[in-house]
Order: structure tokens, then C-alpha cells, then sequence
């Protein structure tokens, strides 16, 4: 699969443009860390294809939508106990600065309520 927005950010750290420090990937899927993190663990899961948001995401491709929390668990088994927050921001309102769909996975401590 390959990505489709030349003037994405995440598109361009998926191509390997811009660097950053992978945790996985797949041939569906590229997770990093956040540069800013808001916990110990704070991985980005990444579809390689380019949707704006999880919206989308679940309308054009549920199984890939699965897959995505699957690869949040493996991380969480992987980096912490198996627990984890899984964020999906879907709006700028709601907090969303990049515009291709993303699961934010915290974990690695005990989380605020
Ligand atoms: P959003 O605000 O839900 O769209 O999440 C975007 C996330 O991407 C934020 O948590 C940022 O810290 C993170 N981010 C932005 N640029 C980079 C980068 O170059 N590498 C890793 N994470 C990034």
C-alpha cells in the first residue's frame, strides 16, 4: 500500500521524508512515538493509506480500523502491562492538528482519570 498526499505529514514520515522513531510496521500500519508525548508510552498508529480521520476510516475500511487496535494492544503488551488508552481527535474542535487518521496509544503508567 502506499501513501496518497504529497503535502501530508504523515504521508511523508510514512515514505521515510522525515524522519522519525518507529515502533512498528506492516504492510498496513506505521507507529512511532509522539514527539510531544502526554505519557510514558505515547505511540502513533498510522493507516499507510491516507484517511482524514477515523470517521473515514471506519466507513472505507472497518478491518483496517480492527487491525489498527490490534497493533495498539500488541504495543501495549510489548511496552507496558496490555493497558492502554487508545485517542483518535477527529476535528480541529476536538483537538485534531493532523488531518490523517491516527490512534494516539498511551500507556507505560498509571493514567490520569
Ligand atoms: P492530533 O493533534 O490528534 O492530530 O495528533 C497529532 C500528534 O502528532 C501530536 O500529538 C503531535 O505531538 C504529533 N506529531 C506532530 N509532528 C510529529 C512528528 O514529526 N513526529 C512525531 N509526532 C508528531
Amino acid at each position: 500500500m502506499s501513501t496518497n498526499d504529497p503535502d501530508c505529514l504523515f504521508c511523508k514520515i510514512i515514505a521515510g521524508d522525515i524522519p522519525s522513531s518507529k515502533v512498528y510496521e506492516d504492510e498496513q500500519v506505521y507507529a512511532f512515538k509522539d514527539i510531544n508525548p502526554k505519557a510514558k508510552v505515547h505511540v502513533l498508529v498510522v493507516p499507510k493509506v491516507h484517511y482524514a480521520n477515523v470517521a473515514e476510516l471506519a466507513e472505507k475500511d472497518p478491518a483496517l480500523l480492527a487491525h489498527v487496535v490490534q497493533i495498539a494492544q500488541k504495543i501495549a503488551d510489548e511496552q507496558a502491562d496490555g493497558t492502554f488508552r487508545l485517542i483518535f481527535n477527529t476535528g480541529r474542535n476536538a483537538g485534531q492538528s493532523v488531518f490523517h487518521v491516527h490512534a494516539h496509544v498511551l500507556t507505560g503508567e498509571v493514567l490520569p482519570e
